[in-house]
């Protein structure tokens, strides 16, 4: 039987079985003398051991569509970024890191303002024009009146890293998610909830068919590593199409004259909050390299 890994605990691997359950399983056998090490979100053969007791064996890993490193786990497809568009009004820092860190590991991101009963015509008009040319993909919602039918379906059918900071309606939103799935009720949210105060290793949370959920730890401390600084302007989609085009080669569109960045920037195509964020994370490179 093939399931997916959602979680791995001292030695154990539980498999999530779609229309069977959650197998507690080891990884045995051939596959053991394999270099590959089982991640959360492997798509696995499973040799079952016993029904009563949901055991198993991991006998296969089938092969990885992708790998996240932070976390580490195979098979993400997307990423959700949650803030709320007021009430805490976002940090576009915050969100803006987490979309370069997104864009280091190839994983595509959409992001998602909560609490839009909250929100004047003015926030929304906001959060759009700091996201314009960006081509992130924006959805609006009201966890607390059930107004989450395009997060359902942007998240169908696959797997989607969860992230965002507390208070924004985050387990409010996935409690509303899964109200379907009726065995569940709670789970997510109850992890999340959990997971404010303790560092976990990562967990997927079954759905729907085909369709799971990350919810990802750690997201205070989100800290750039790895990074160039000269490839960061490269993690902002809206910059890409004046890359080149400066004067000088290698230009950081901070202080370089007949910068296309900063022309742009002047034009109103690049939004200030972006272009801010930008030279933050930077210079915040370009200090990491000193230690
Ligand atoms: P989390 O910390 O991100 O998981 O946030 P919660 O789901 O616990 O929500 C934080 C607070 O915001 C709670 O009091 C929720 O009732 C409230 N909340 C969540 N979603 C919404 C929303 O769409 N609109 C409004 N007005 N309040 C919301
Ligand atoms: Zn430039």
């Amino acid at each position: 039987m093939i399931g997916k890994i959602i979680r791995g605990i001292a030695g154990f691997y539980y498999v999530y079985i779609e229309g069977f359950g959650e197998y507690e399983c080891k990884a045995k056998g051939i596959f053991r003398n394999r270099k590959i090490k089982p991640l959360v979100g492997d798509d696995v053969e499973v040799e079952i051991l016993d029904k009563d007791s949901k055991t198993g064996n991991i006998v296969d890993i089938l092969e990885r569509k992708s790998e996240l490193i932070r976390p580490a786990v195979a098979n993400i497809d997307q990423a959700m970024i949650i803030f709320a568009v007021s009430d805490p009004a976002p940090n576009y820092n915050l969100l803006d890191r987490f979309l370069v860190m997104m864009e280091q590991q190839g994983i595509q991101t959409i992001i998602c303002f909560n609490k839009m009963d909250k929100a004047e015509e003015e926030e929304r008009k906001k959060v759009e024009e700091v996201y314009r040319n960006t081509g992130y993909q924006i959805l609006f919602t009201n966890a607390l009146a059930g107004d989450i039918e395009e997060v359902k379906a942007v998240l169908r059918g696959k797997s989607t890293a969860l992230a965002g900071p507390s208070g924004v309606g985050k387990s409010s939103l996935t409690n509303r998610l899964q109200s379907k799935v009726s065995m569940q009720t709670g789970q997510i949210s109850e992890k999340i909830k959990r997971g404010k105060h303790t560092t976990r290793h990562s967990e997927l949370i079954y759905m729907e068919e085909h369709t799971y959920l990350l919810d990802t730890p750690g997201f205070s401390s989100l800290y750039l590593k790895d990074i160039e600084k000269e490839v960061l302007q490269t993690f902002f989609p809206e910059f890409d199409h004046y890359l080149g085009q400066c004067r000088f080669n290698g230009c950081a569109h901070i202080n370089e004259p007949d910068c296309a960045v900063k022309e742009a920037l002047s034009e109103g195509k690049i939004s200030e909050s972006r272009y801010e964020n930008y030279k933050l994370l930077f210079e915040e490179l370009k200090n990491q390299k000193k230690y």
